[in-house]
């Protein structure tokens, strides 16, 4: 429980006490002045009581304040008289506790009161004044214990009851439609589909039906909304849950879950079970991080259990999404388990256009832009983050009270995903934002002279998010599965641009670089170690560090499958792609200083300088320099 939520639960006590003390006091009659026994006899027999009803232990009466000043002590008098007139004006409503007085009703009668017997049902007093308050207490206590139970403070309520935090949609609106650059994972699971829509004439033909489906991508590439499609084209319940909420701190309450979930499936037959982050829950036994995690065990034995118990001809399918399936334990991967796996790759340029056309369908896109070329500028981009993108677009166009999406709001919403919200608020210093300018300078005129580099689209000294403080875009103008070595030396060198440059301005480097290193380590490294690209070494690949997909249980401690010597070997061939691209460009950057000294000051001056911006600055510098 977060601060936050711990100082409403404090106000919220505090806010029903006081309700409760208001009930208290407004029932006890504060309306009415208190007075002694003796007064109120006194009055009486003075014949200022006008009316009276008898309780069990209280009396209230209306009083004629007119002439008491003398029968009452002057303060009662004053209290009496500072009270509310009820009935009219002269009237004041008293209470007096009742004493055992068996003169009372002759004395009312002699006076001729009207007065009743029972005025006040104690019963009903108590209940309104306790038993209702509590009870409504008690309700709003459990209904925040529900509703925190999601975020893991029920510890009380709903153990081993999944219901709390099962989604069940009777009916979900996604159809396959709905879904789009992944077709071949849609085909796949057509055929649960078909299952599911007439499971008898399946049982019929005989046909085998798996109980178990792993969807297998990176997170945002539609797991979740392909499984939920499945149940919508099929037309069955979707009941989802996700790994991670059933590991409780309880031991067993997750295993109780798990079977409290199989048979609500069971009920609800034909349906679907989803199991979100599978790997939460279905983590390789033994592999758990601090001495074991009995609970995970016991409830991943539980699902397996489950899974292995029921049948799957009841029409209930079973469709578990992951992103690490290398650390499932094997045995959910078994025959009659998770035996059918999915991929979802990231998009495609093409499934990028299809994706993005699925979202912009309710939004209106003025006729300039093309969804295409936002395809072509957002490669890697998971299927959430294009939904982002044109959410983001349709509110920057809203922010500027235009009719329709233009392609500049694309821009905007890219520029926004890919290093998360502009900060404009955030000042950078002068020199800093001068490195900055150099640095992206260099890494974007490195770009444009590698033959085999991506062209630059944009570059930008705006500071974004965390840790990026300017950025060059280069576009590439497909997508690629397969680099050559020169590409990747050229990739090499466009990593090291902007070191180079701050090396060659200031003498002096700065951290800003730290990601571009990184990178471009990891890279001399996998081309010397994975794809045989070092003469020294051979076309040998040593450690594979990628895992393949479905491996049996994951060594805690990757074996080195070489020598000491290998490795020095490995770590001075790393060593030397980097030196020899740092001479590379550093040669580069030194003939085209004129160009970098420009574009750095057209970057400090604009912030932003797009394709066009650079193509003219780099052609008039040809023409000045003689450079072809
Ligand atoms: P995952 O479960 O893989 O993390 P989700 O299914 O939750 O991803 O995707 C999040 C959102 O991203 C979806 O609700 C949808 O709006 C969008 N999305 C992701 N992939 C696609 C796709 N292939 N087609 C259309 N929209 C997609
Ligand atoms: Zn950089």
């Amino acid at each position: 429980m977060d601060g936050k939520k711990q100082q409403l639960t404090v106000w919220y006590w505090l806010g029903l006490i006081g309700v409760l003390l208001a009930m208290q006091f407004y029932l006890l009659g504060s309306r009415a002045a208190t007075i002694p026994y003796s007064e109120f006899k006194t009055l009486l027999a003075a014949g200022k009581v006008q009316q009276a009803s008898v309780g069990a232990d209280t009396i209230v009466a209306e009083v004629d304040v007119t002439g008491t000043q003398n029968l009452l002590p002057a303060a009662d008098y004053q209290q009496l008289l500072a009270r509310p007139a009820s009935t009219s004006p002269t009237l004041r409503r008293i209470v007096t506790d009742r004493v055992e007085d068996p003169q009372l009703t002759t004395q009312l009668q002699a006076a001729h009161v009207t007065y009743s017997g029972v005025a006040q049902n104690p019963w009903l007093r108590t209940l309104l004044g306790w038993i209702v308050p509590i009870g409504l207490l008690v309700l709003v206590w459990v209904w925040m214990m529900r509703r925190g139970a999601g975020s893991g403070s029920g510890l009380m309520m709903g153990v081993g009851q999944s219901k709390a935090k099962l989604y069940v949609e009777s009916q979900t609106k996604v159809r396959f439609a709905d879904v789009a650059g992944i077709d071949e994972a849609k085909q796949e699971l057509e055929e649960v589909v078909q299952f599911l829509r007439s499971p008898e004439r399946f049982r019929g033909l005989g046909g085998k039906i798996p109980k178990g489906v792993l969807i297998v991508g990176a997170p945002g590439t539609g797991k979740t909304l392909l499984a939920k499609a499945v149940a919508g084209e099929a037309g069955v319940p979707f009941l989802s849950i996700s790994g991670s909420e059933f590991v409780e701190m309880f031991v067993g309450v997750g295993a109780a879950r798990v079977r409290d979930l199989f048979a609500q499936a069971q009920q609800r037959a034909p349906c679907i079970i989803f199991i979100d982050e599978l790997d939460a829950l279905g983590k390789a036994r033994g592999i758990s991080g601090l001495n074991g995690n009995d609970e995970r065990e016991q409830t991943l034995n539980q699902l397996l259990v489950q899974m292995d118990g029921f049948d799957s001809q009841n029409g209930v399918i079973i469709l578990a999404a992951t992103n690490r399936p290398e650390i499932l334990d094997p045995a959910l991967l078994r025959p009659g388990r998770f035996d059918r796996h999915v991929a979802i790759d990231r998009p495609d340029i093409k499934g990028r256009e299809a994706i993005l056309k699925v979202h912009a369908k309710n939004v209106v896109l003025s006729p300039e832009v093309d969804l295409a070329v936002v395809a072509a500028k957002t490669p890697g981009f998971a299927g959430a983050d294009l939904a982002n993108i044109v959410n983001e677009a349709a509110l920057h166009a809203a922010r500027e009270n235009k009719k329709a999406v233009e392609p500049r709001d694309f821009d905007e919403a890219i520029d926004r995903v890919v290093a998360g919200l502009e900060k404009r608020n955030r000042v950078m210093n002068p020199k800093e934002k001068e490195t900055v300018a150099y640095h992206e300078a260099g890494h974007a005129l490195v770009a444009e002279s590698r033959a085999h580099a991506d062209r630059v689209s944009k570059i930008s000294i705006i500071p974004r998010g965390i840790g990026a403080l300017g950025y060059t875009q280069q576009l590439p103008t497909e997508d690629r599965y397969l680099l050559k070595r020169s590409e990747l030396l050229d990739r090499l060198d466009v990593l090291l641009g902007g070191r180079v440059a701050e090396e060659l301005v200031y003498g002096d480097v700065s951290t800003g670089a730290q990601d571009d290193l990184q990178r471009a380590t990891d890279m001399a490294r996998h081309m010397v170690t994975q794809y045989g690209m070092s003469e020294r070494l051979g076309q040998v690949a040593f450690d594979s560090t990628r895992p393949s997909p479905f491996l049996t249980v994951p060594q805690a401690n990757q074996s080195v499958n070489y020598s000491e010597a290998t490795a020095r070997v490995i770590d001075e061939e790393v060593g030397r792609l980097i030196r020899e691209a740092h001479d590379r460009v550093t040669q580069t950057l030194t003939q085209q200083r004129g160009s970098l000294e420009a574009l750095a000051r057209l970057l400090l001056e604009k912030e932003v300088v797009e394709r066009s911006a650079l193509e003219a600055l780099l052609a008039s510098h040809r023409g000045a320099s003689g450079v072809a």
